[in-house]
């Protein structure tokens, strides 16, 4: 990109994440993901604001659910960076069969950003420097963007941050408040949630309760990361086993009718064998219907780093491929998506 002749401008995590790396090949000026609004002090002269555009039903930046479903024929150069990048990013990572199993509505998906940044300290996590603390959207914001989606008639609805549960807690509202009154609109429609840390299923688990069993949740993500208290303990993460699983057995209780995900990593510092297996276990135990597994990978100037001992790479490729084999037993399909770091699982 340097070699165009435009001002290139680095966009995202990595001026927060690697500024060292960053600096030996880049020089020129960078926008962090917490600061995307530093766009307006780029780009004084342009009459429409960044800061006053909806981010409803964006996919990626500058890119919406709804310009790709049209084909994003509007921008011919953004149309063809996406359709590239796209294109890459499922024959390096993806199995093409499994997105479609996956997703087989895409096409009909809308997306409701809800909150940017998180609450968390996770210590193997490197975006937390560039996303920063909570902000949540207004909720009115969220819910007018909701029902501009609906009004185009979409019928997926996903909702979406960097920490979805802690939606609110900034300005005085809860993630059940906000997920109550998205579920109360006339109409057929699902709403599906990403990337839920498990304390907060823990601790609005009466309210959400309520909620799933009005039958408007078509999937929850539940980032469990690991099924060890001990690990979780490492990760700085809420660990407490019990009360996690009582909590998702009681969401499944409520309603059958949804879709249990989860995505963990293997291989975390100091993860023992009797770890690893903790973790496949709660897994196969409260019945996920699929996820994602990763392979531990250290982040530069992470806590983690100084968590020993490390999980050698052969022992890495053990577990991942122990994992697999104990999912397969359990009657789930298992598809490797990058040579043993990463697998999706279903049934
Ligand atoms: S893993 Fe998620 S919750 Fe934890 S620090 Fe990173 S962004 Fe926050």
């Amino acid at each position: 990109m340097q070699n165009l002749s435009g001002e290139l401008i680095v966009v995202g995590c990595l001026p927060d994440i690697e500024p060292k790396k960053l600096k030996k090949i880049f020089n020129g000026r960078t926008i962090s993901t917490k600061n995307l609004n530093f766009i307006d002090n780029y780009f004084p002269e342009n009459t429409i604001k960044f800061k006053d555009i909806s981010d409803s039903d964006v996919i990626s930046e500058g890119i919406t659910q709804t310009q790709v479903n049209k084909g994003i024929n509007m921008i011919p150069l953004i149309s063809k960076t996406y359709s590239h990048l796209q294109k890459n990013i499922i024959k390096h990572l993806f199995n093409r069969h499994l997105l479609l199993y996956l997703y087989p509505h895409e096409k009909n998906n809308y997306h409701v950003r809800i909150s940017w940044g998180c609450l968390g300290s996770c210590t193997y996590c490197a975006i937390r420097k560039a996303i920063g603390t909570l902000k949540s959207k207004p909720i009115d914001d969220c819910i007018n963007e909701f029902e501009i989606g609906l009004k185009q008639g979409f019928k997926n609805f996903i909702i979406t941050a960097d920490d979805v549960g802690a939606y609110g807690v900034d300005i005085g509202y809860t993630f059940p408040q906000l997920i109550e009154r998205l579920s109360s609109f006339k109409g057929e429609y699902k709403i599906s949630i990403q990337d839920f840390d498990p304390k907060w299923i823990v601790k609005y688990i009466d309210d959400l309760d309520g909620i799933f069993k009005k039958n408007r949740i078509s999937s929850i993500n539940v980032a469990l990361q690991s099924g060890s208290k001990n690990i979780l303990k490492l990760m700085n993460r809420y660990n407490d086993i019990g009360k996690i699983s009582d909590a998702i057995q009681r969401l499944r209780n409520s309603n059958n009718d949804f879709s249990l995900d989860t995505h963990f990593i293997l291989g975390f510092p100091s993860e023992t064998r009797e770890d690893f297996h903790q973790t496949m276990k709660f897994v196969i135990d409260n019945g996920f219907d699929m996820g994602f597994i990763y392979r531990f990978s250290l982040r530069s100037n992470t806590k983690a780093d100084k968590i020993e001992p490390k999980t050698p790479q052969d022992e890495l490729d053990y577990r991942m491929l122990t994992g697999m084999k104990i999912l397969k037993n359990h009657k789930y399909k298992v598809l490797s998506l990058s040579k043993n770091s990463f697998y999706s699982f279903y049934k």
